[in-house]
Formats: structure tokens, C-alpha cells, sequence
């Protein structure tokens, strides 16, 4: 077996992560949808405000609105009626009088403070008012003050997210245009694969692969076309791949990408399209494919389900949304002390899966989940994290500080 750590020429993941960004175009075509359908759309166009938020001058409590000037001859008010939230006050507020007004509700214009109701007496001569506010304009938000009108809220490439939904609707825009969605033509390869609910044969084992990449795709808004399990054979590869070719923007396989007998899709995706690397220097997931064929891209994922999984979260990922119109996201890394040793050898950075908790005392701390094979799709259900360790270094002790990258929402609850 060829020692995976000292194999020459495997490519730095930044650098993959540059040719996937340098290589894929993204979709031009824009469409626009309904706010309910907008979720997980990556936006084609800036949105300006077409309103000020809020809308119009309103209290931030329920109490009394008044001019602070009408306070400096005497503590107390006569009542010129109310506003509700919805129920304005009608016209202007009368010089020397205050109104009664609740959350939210309009301030009226000639009216530049509220005083909240647990600081008044409500008398028969009007509101006391027992405490006087230091400052003029006390409890009222004004117009425009959290967003004014014109004002960009979100540029192209932003992928729409459930809060945005709520400002986009807080402003009264109904649709908005975004890239149309992209479709990933997904087909597991391995002679040993059955699907969940048949038979098992002699080292026969299920397709796992499939079920969670279709999960992570579908989460990341792109369309899937399912081609199921395709066998190790040349020609019935093919065929698959002409099929994914001519139906979807991306060919995304798992398995077969390795270096044995039974190994032919790399040589397939050479034989029809291109080849632009192959080989990184990860683990789990050194052997990951990416090129070209005649209409799409191809990403061949590790058959190992870690690696499939891990690959796809690590490069197809940020791939898939760039290919979206979507503008790169930032992997979020904190630092945490590791409290199980771990085993590393130096060559390839690694990404143990972790549990990441925060201690009794407020302390980052990371476990890791146990046996880190490639294989052991148990590591990835247990995490929720990746303990990523630096190419060169070796073993871990117990109390050392290590980087955690959090998994992202793909695979989160
Ligand atoms: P391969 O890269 O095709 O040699 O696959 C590497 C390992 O992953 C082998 O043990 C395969 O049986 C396993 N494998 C490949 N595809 C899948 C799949 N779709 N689901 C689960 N395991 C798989
Ligand atoms: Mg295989």
C-alpha cells in the first residue's frame, strides 16, 4: 500500500478551492420569485429600500408622548386622547397636552418625547409626570432611523436566508430576481452497492453516499437529478455520464475515483471532457475529481462516505454556490482545547470529526468521536465539528488548543 502521507504532488486545498473558483462560471440567467419560493435563492440584483423603517416616528413604549418643552412650567398634562399601534392619533397634538400611546404606535408629529406609564400619576387635572427625561426624544424611533429609504440592504450574490425573508417583506417587496436554480446530476458507482431495504450479497453494502449528498444538495438550493447507482463498468459509465452531461449544469459522482482496478471514473472523465486535478492533500478525502465535460462540470467525490461527505462540505460546497451566482462565505474557526489525544501523522491536513461543547466554566472544549476511518460514517453522525489540523504536524496530546471549524447549517440541525 503506497504511504498516503509521503505521496508527492497532491494539491493544497486552498489552491483547489482557487482553480473550482477560477474555473466555474456562474449561471447569468435571473428569474423572479415570490418571497415564499425565494428561500436558499442566491440574489441577481442589489434591493434598495423602497421605504423608511419603521415608516413613520413611533414610541418604543406604552406611556405618554408630549413636547419635553411643556414640562418645563409644570408636572402635569391634560390627556388630548390616544394612539394606538394601527389607530393614530388624528392631527396635531394640541400645545401644553400630552396623549396617551402604546408601542409601536405613531408619534404624532408636533410631539417629541415619551415618557414611560410607570413614571406618571394619572390624576383628574391630566398625567403628573414624576420623573422628568434628561433628554429630548426619549422612547421615539424615528423614521428611517434602522433602514432609510434608498438605502442598499442586500447586494447581488447574497443567498436568501429566512430573516432576510422577514426585512424583504418588512418593506413591502413581494419578489425578488434571483439566479435560476442550478441542477446537479448525482449517481453513486460501485458493483457493491444495494440500495436500503434490499438484500445484502457477499460484501455487498448499502449506498449511503446518495441519501446525504442529496440532503447537503438539496439544502443548498440546487435542483437534483437522481441517476441512482451506476456499476463499475466502462461502458455502462458512459452512458451515465452522457446522460448527466446533456440534463444538468454539474456531474456529481461518488466512488471510483481511486486508484484501483475497479477505478474507472477518472479515466472516463478524461476519455469525454477534461481533467483539472485530482489529487489534494486532505484526509479524509484525498481523492476528489473536478474538469469539465461537453455542457457541465464534473466533481467525482471519494466513495468513502466520510470523504464523500467531508469533500463535498470542504470543496463542492463553495463550488456549487459560486457556480449559483453566490458570493464566497467565510468558514467560521474557533479555537478549543482538545481533551482526547489524537493521532496524526504529517503530510495532509487533516479533519478529525469533534464534538465541540462549551465547558461548566466557559471553555471551548473538543472531544474527538472516536475511530476517524474514512469509512466510519458513525464519526460524522456523532460531530459537529471538524478538529483541522495543520499538514504538518503530528499527534495531538490531551489539553493542547487546536482549531475547530464548525459545521456549517449543510449539516447542522
Ligand atoms: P471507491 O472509491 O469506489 O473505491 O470506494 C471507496 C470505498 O467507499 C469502498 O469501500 C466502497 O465500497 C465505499 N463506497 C463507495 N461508494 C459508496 C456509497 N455510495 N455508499 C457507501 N459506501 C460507498
Ligand atoms: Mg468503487
Amino acid at each position: 500500500m503506497t504511504d498516503c502521507c509521503s505521496t508527492p504532488g497532491l494539491m493544497p486545498l486552498e489552491q483547489g478551492l482557487e482553480k473550482l473558483r477560477q474555473e466555474i462560471t456562474p449561471v447569468t440567467e435571473v428569474e423572479q420569485v415570490a418571497l415564499n419560493d425565494a428561500l436558499d435563492r442566491v440574489l441577481a440584483e442589489n434591493v434598495i429600500s423602497p421605504v423608511n423603517v419603521p415608516s413613520h416616528n413611533n414610541s418604543a413604549m406604552d406611556g405618554y408622548a408630549l413636547r419635553l418643552k411643556d414640562l418645563e412650567r409644570t408636572d402635569t398634562l391634560p390627556l388630548a386622547g390616544q394612539s394606538l399601534a394601527g389607530h393614530p392619533f388624528a392631527g396635531e397634538l394640541p400645545a401644553g397636552q400630552c396623549i396617551r400611546i402604546m408601542t409601536g404606535a405613531s408619534v404624532p408629529d408636533s410631539a417629541d418625547t415619551v415618557i414611560m406609564q410607570e413614571q406618571v400619576n394619572v390624576t383628574d387635572d391630566g398625567v403628573q409626570f414624576l420623573n422628568k427625561p434628561e433628554a429630548i426624544g426619549r422612547h421615539v424611533r424615528l423614521a428611517g432611523e434602522d433602514i432609510p429609504e434608498g438605502c442598499e440592504v442586500f447586494t447581488a450574490g447574497h443567498k436568501v436566508r429566512a430573516q432576510d425573508l422577514g426585512l424583504l417583506a418588512s418593506l413591502g417587496i413581494p419578489k425578488v430576481s434571483v439566479f435560476r436554480r442550478i441542477k446537479v446530476a448525482l449517481f453513486s458507482t460501485g458493483d457493491e452497492l444495494k440500495l436500503p431495504g434490499q438484500s445484502l450479497g457477499a460484501g455487498d453494502i448499502y449506498d449511503s453516499n446518495r441519501f446525504a449528498l442529496t440532503a447537503m444538495l438539496k439544502r443548498l438550493g440546487a435542483e437534483v437529478i437522481d441517476l441512482g447507482l451506476i456499476a463499475d463498468d466502462p461502458e455502462a459509465l458512459r452512458q451515465a455520464f452522457a446522460d448527466a452531461d446533456q440534463q444538468a449544469d454539474v456531474v456529481m459522482t461518488s466512488g471510483g475515483v481511486s486508484v484501483g482496478d475497479a477505478d474507472f471514473v477518472k479515466d472516463i472523465l478524461q476519455e469525454m471532457g477534461t481533467m483539472s486535478f485530482w489529487k489534494l492533500a486532505i484526509k479524509p478525502g484525498k481523492p476528489f475529481a473536478f474538469g469539465r465535460l461537453l455542457d457541465s462540470w464534473f466533481i467525482g467525490l471519494p466513495g468513502n462516505p466520510v470523504s464523500a461527505t467531508m469533500t463535498f462540505q470542504l470543496l463542492a460546497m463553495p463550488a456549487l454556490l459560486h457556480l449559483m451566482g453566490a458570493r464566497p462565505v467565510a468558514l467560521q474557526t474557533i479555537q478549543a482545547v482538545c481533551k482526547t489525544p489524537l493521532k496524526k501523522r504529517p503530510g495532509r491536513r487533516e479533519f478529525q470529526r469533534g464534538i465541540l461543547s462549551t465547558s461548566a466554566a466557559g471553555q471551548m472544549e473538543v472531544v474527538t468521536t472516536g475511530s476517524q476511518g474514512s469509512g466510519v460514517m458513525r464519526s460524522m453522525s456523532l460531530a459537529n465539528c471538524y478538529i483541522v489540523l495543520p499538514e504538518q504536524r503530528g499527534d495531538v496530546a490531551e489539553g493542547e488548543q487546536v482549531t475547530v471549524q464548525l459545521f456549517n447549517h449543510f449539516l447542522m440541525n
